[in-house]
C-alpha cells in the first residue's frame, strides 16, 4: 500500500484527504517510483484548496513535482535505485502526482538526479525553480546580456522570483525585484536584488510606451503588472512570461512589438522538451549557489499541505517549499 493525499468529491464540494491505498491504485507508467519528497508550488495551491480547475478528474492525487528512486522500470532505461526528478508532464493535474509516497510514471518524463544533488536540493527547485531557469534561458536566448541595462523580476519574493533572482544574479545581471512584501527588502538583497520596487511603484500602462527602463523582465504576475513592465522594455529587449498571481489578462498594445522589437516569450515548464529539461536541470546543479537555495526553502511534511495551500495562494509563502512525503 501507499499512502497520498487525495482531492475527493464530497457533495458539491471538493476537499482534500490523506487515503492509503494498494500499490495497484497508481496510474499507468512503465516506471514506479519511491517518492521521498514534492514541493509546493502556486498550482498545487490551486489543486489542493480547489480555487482553480486545475484537477481535471476526481479522485487524485495533486503534487506536481516528486523527486525519489526508482523501484521498476518496464522500459529498462532506469535501474532500481536510480535517483530521478519529475515535474509537469500533467502529473498533479491530468494523472497522479507527487503527494504520495508512491507514483507510477512514464519513462520518458524522468530527469536523472544531477551529480553530486539529492532529492532534496531537487524539489527546493521543483517547477518554480525550474521555470526560473528556463525565463533567463529564454531571454540569453532572445540576446539579453548584462551590458544591456537591468532585469525586471515580478513577485520577486515567490518560489520563480526568488529563484530567478539567484540566477540572473550569479550570471552578472543587475536585478531590480517588484514586491508586494517590501519588508522582505533584506531577503530579496541577500539573493542579489539591487533595487527593490513595490508593487504600486510599477510603471501601469497609461501610453502604449513608457520610459524604457528593462532590458529583459521575468514576470510571475500577469494582468497590469504585465501590461506595465512591457511598456516599459527597451529596445530589443524581451519579457519571458510565466505567471498569473496579479491576473490573467493582458490589456496592452502591438507598439512595444513593432516601435521597439521588443519580444515576449512564453514560458511553459509542463511541455518543456526533455533536452531543454535535462539542459536547465544540469546548469541549476552548477550555476545556482547552495546557500542561496538554502536561504530560500523551508521544508515542511506532507501532513502540512492542506493549511499551506490557502497560504500560497495568498502570497504569503516566502520563496520555496520543499515537502517531506513521509512528514
Ligand atoms: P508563489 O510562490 O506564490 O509566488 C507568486 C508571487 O507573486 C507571490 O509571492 C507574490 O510576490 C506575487 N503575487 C501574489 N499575489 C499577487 C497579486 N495579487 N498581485 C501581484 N503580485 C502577486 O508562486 P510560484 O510557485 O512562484 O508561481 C508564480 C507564478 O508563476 C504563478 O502564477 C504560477 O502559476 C506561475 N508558474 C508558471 C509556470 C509555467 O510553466 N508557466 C511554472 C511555475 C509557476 P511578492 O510577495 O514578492 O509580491
Amino acid at each position: 500500500t501507499f499512502r497520498a493525499l487525495r482531492v475527493i468529491q464530497d457533495g458539491e464540494t471538493r476537499r482534500a484527504e490523506f487515503q492509503t491505498l494498494p500499490i495497484s491504485e497508481l496510474p499507468e507508467g512503465e516506471v514506479l517510483i519511491e517518492v521521498s519528497h514534492s514541493s509546493l508550488n502556486y498550482k498545487d495551491g490551486l489543486a489542493v484548496t480547489g480555487a482553480g480547475q486545475v484537477l481535471k478528474r476526481l479522485p487524485m492525487t495533486p503534487g506536481i513535482d516528486l523527486a525519489g528512486t526508482v523501484l521498476e522500470d518496464r522500459s529498462g532505461t532506469y535501474t532500481s535505485g536510480d535517483a530521478i526528478i519529475l515535474t509537469g508532464w500533467g502529473i498533479g493535474e491530468a494523472q497522479d502526482g507527487g503527494y504520495a509516497t508512491h507514483a507510477r510514471a512514464r519513462a520518458g518524463w524522468l530527469v536523472r538526479q544531477p551529480t553530486g544533488t539529492d532529492a532534496a536540493w531537487a524539489m527546493s527547485i521543483g517547477t518554480a525553480g525550474f521555470t526560473a531557469m528556463l525565463s533567463v534561458m529564454a531571454l540569453e536566448d532572445a540576446g539579453v546580456r548584462p551590458d544591456q541595462g537591468d532585469i525586471l523580476v515580478t513577485g520577486a519574493a515567490g518560489g520563480v522570483g526568488s529563484v530567478a533572482i539567484a540566477l540572473l544574479s550569479a550570471a552578472g545581471f543587475t536585478v531590480t525585484a517588484s514586491t508586494g512584501r517590501t519588508e522582505e527588502e533584506a531577503y530579496l538583497r541577500a539573493l542579489g536584488a539591487s533595487t527593490i520596487i513595490g508593487r504600486d511603484e510599477m510603471p501601469s500602462l497609461k501610453r502604449p510606451l513608457e520610459k524604457e527602463r528593462w532590458a529583459g523582465v521575468v514576470d510571475c504576475v500577469g494582468g497590469e503588472t504585465l501590461a506595465g513592465a512591457y511598456a516599459s522594455t527597451r529596445t530589443h529587449g524581451a519579457l519571458a512570461v510565466c505567471g498569473i498571481a496579479g491576473g490573467l489578462e493582458l490589456h496592452t498594445t502591438v507598439f512595444p512589438l513593432i516601435l521597439r522589437g521588443v519580444s515576449l516569450l512564453g514560458i511553459d515548464s509542463v511541455t518543456c522538451p526533455q533536452p531543454r529539461r535535462e539542459a536547465a536541470w544540469q546548469r541549476l546543479a552548477r550555476d545556482l549557489p547552495a546557500a542561496k537555495l538554502a536561504a530560500v526553502t523551508g521544508i515542511r511534511g506532507l501532513s502540512e499541505v492542506p493549511e499551506l495551500a490557502p497560504q500560497i495562494l495568498a502570497g504569503k509563502v516566502r520563496g520555496r517549499t520543499v515537502i517531506d512525503v513521509n512528514g
